[in-house]
C-alpha cells in the first residue's frame, strides 16, 4: 500500500514526488511512456519567474526557484544562471519596459546590453531589460536524471510504460495490474481526457499547441549569455499589462504583425549545455489546431527571431510540436474530482518555472495529515 501515486513523470508528477517523499511519504509514479515525453520534455528550459505577474504567482516562482536550484545541486544536472534580456528595439518597446516596475530588474543602454551578451544585433538596439533571476535547464536532461535521483536520494518507486486506467479508493487499476494507493494526484498534463474526461468541461480548460526548433550545436564554444526575449513578448506575458504605454505598442503590433498575431508567435531563445539554440514558439488553441506542423509558423519565428539574433548560425537540426492545458481565469488548475483524489493541471506556459512551488503549496495538506 502506497500513501501517494502520482499518474505522469512530467515536471509536475516529479516535482509533487520530491516533496511528498522527502517528508516521509511512500510515493509510486506511474509513467504511460518509457520515458515521459510530454510538455516537461519539449520547453525552452526556461525557469522564467520574469513572467509570471508580481503576487502569489511570482511568489511561488521564486519559491520553485529555490526548490529547483537545490535539486539541480543535489542530482548534479546541468543548469546554468544565466538572467534574462527583454530587447527594445523600437521607442514603444523601450516606453514599455522602462515602465515595467519588477524587483531586481535594471534598465540596460545599449552598451550595456552588449557587455552581457555577444548574440544580438545593435542596429536600433534601444536597450533592453536585464533580469538576473532566470535560469535554463536542459528539459531533456531534466526528465531523464530526476527518476533515479528521486529513487536513490527519496526512495520513490517509478512504474514507466504503465499506463493508469483508474482509481476506486484504494484500488488503482493499470497495464501493469492493481496497485493500492490512500490518495491519488493526477499530474496528466493535457492528457485528462482519459481518468477525469468531466474536467475538461467543467474547469474553463483550453489546449494550447506550440511548435519549437533547435539549432546544432553553436561553433567554437560560442555562448548566448542571458536568455532572450524581444518586442512581441510584451503583449504576450500578462507581466507587462500594468504598463500604460502597452496598449499603444500592441496596436502597433497588431498592425505591423497581423500573421504572428494570428499564430499567437512570440520569440524567445535559450541555450542549453550542448550549445545548441532552444527556439520559439506559437500558440494555437482547440479548434484552431491541426495536428500537421505548419511550416509558415517556423518561417515567421526564423524571420523575427533575424531582427535581433546575431548567433554563428541557425541551422535547424530538429522541429517539435507541444502541447499544455492553460486554465483561461486561473494560473493553475487544482481540483478534487473524488475523494483521495486530486488534478494538478493547468499551468499552461508556466509549468516548468512554476513546478516546485506549486507542488509545495498542494503536498501541504498531504503531508500534514
Ligand atoms: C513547447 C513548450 C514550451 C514551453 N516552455 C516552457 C518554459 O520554457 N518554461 C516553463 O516554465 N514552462 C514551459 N512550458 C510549459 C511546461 O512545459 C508545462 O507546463 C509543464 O511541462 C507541464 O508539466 P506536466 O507534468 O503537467 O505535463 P507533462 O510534461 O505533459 O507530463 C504528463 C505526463 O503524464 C503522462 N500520462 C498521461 N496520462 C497518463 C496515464 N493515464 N497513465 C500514466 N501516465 C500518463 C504522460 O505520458 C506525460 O509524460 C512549455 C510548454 C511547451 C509545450
Amino acid at each position: 500500500m502506497f500513501d501517494v501515486a502520482i499518474v505522469g513523470a512530467g515536471i509536475l508528477g516529479l516535482a509533487h514526488a520530491y516533496h511528498l517523499a522527502r517528508a516521509g511519504k511512500k510515493v509510486v509514479v506511474f509513467e504511460r511512456s518509457a520515458k515521459a515525453e510530454g510538455a516537461s520534455i519539449r520547453n525552452f528550459g526556461m525557469l522564467w519567474p520574469i513572467g509570471q505577474p508580481l503576487g502569489e504567482r511570482y511568489e511561488t516562482a521564486l519559491r520553485s526557484r529555490e526548490h529547483w536550484l537545490h535539486v539541480l545541486g543535489e542530482a548534479g544536472i546541468w543548469h546554468e544562471q544565466t538572467g534574462s534580456l527583454h530587447l527594445a528595439y523600437a521607442d514603444d518597446e523601450a516606453a514599455v519596459l522602462q515602465e515595467f516596475s519588477f524587483p531586481n530588474t535594471l534598465w540596460l543602454s545599449a552598451a550595456q546590453v552588449h557587455e552581457k551578451t555577444r548574440g544580438i544585433r545593435s542596429k536600433n538596439l534601444q536597450g533592453a531589460l536585464w533580469s538576473p533571476t532566470e535560469i535554463c535547464v536542459d528539459p531533456r536532461e531534466v526528465i531523464a536524471t530526476l527518476p533515479a535521483f528521486l529513487t536513490e536520494r527519496y526512495g520513490v518507486t517509478f512504474h514507466f510504460g504503465t499506463t493508469v486506467f483508474g482509481y476506486s479508493h484504494p484500488g488503482l487499476s493499470t497495464s501493469a495490474g492493481a496497485f493500492q494507493s490512500a490518495q491519488l494526484i493526477v499530474c496528466s498534463g493535457h492528457e485528462l481526457a482519459m481518468l477525469y474526461p468531466a474536467a475538461l468541461a467543467e474547469h474553463a480548460l483550453t489546449l494550447c499547441k506550440l511548435q519549437m526548433m533547435r539549432t546544432t550545436p553553436q561553433p567554437g564554444n560560442w555562448r548566448l549569455g542571458p536568455m532572450l526575449a524581444a518586442g512581441l513578448t510584451l503583449a504576450h506575458y500578462e507581466s507587462f499589462q500594468s504598463c500604460p504605454s502597452l496598449a499603444a505598442l500592441k496596436a502597433r503590433l497588431h498592425a505591423e504583425y497581423a500573421e504572428y498575431e494570428r499564430y499567437g508567435i512570440h520569440v524567445l531563445v535559450s541555450q542549453n549545455g550542448h550549445g545548441e539554440l532552444t527556439l520559439g514558439d506559437s500558440h494555437e488553441y482547440d479548434q484552431e489546431i491541426s495536428i500537421f506542423n505548419n511550416e509558415q509558423i517556423d518561417t515567421l519565428v526564423l524571420n523575427y527571431l533575424a531582427t535581433f539574433l546575431e548567433a554563428p548560425h541557425c541551422q535547424i537540426a530538429s522541429r517539435w510540436q507541444g502541447f499544455y492545458l492553460k486554465h483561461k481565469t486561473q494560473p493553475w488548475l487544482i481540483a478534487h474530482p473524488e475523494d483521495h483524489v486530486t488534478l494538478v493541471t493547468g499551468v499552461g506556459g508556466a509549468g516548468l518555472t512554476l513546478s516546485f512551488g506549486l507542488a509545495e503549496r498542494v503536498t501541504k495538506e498531504l503531508i500534514e495529515t
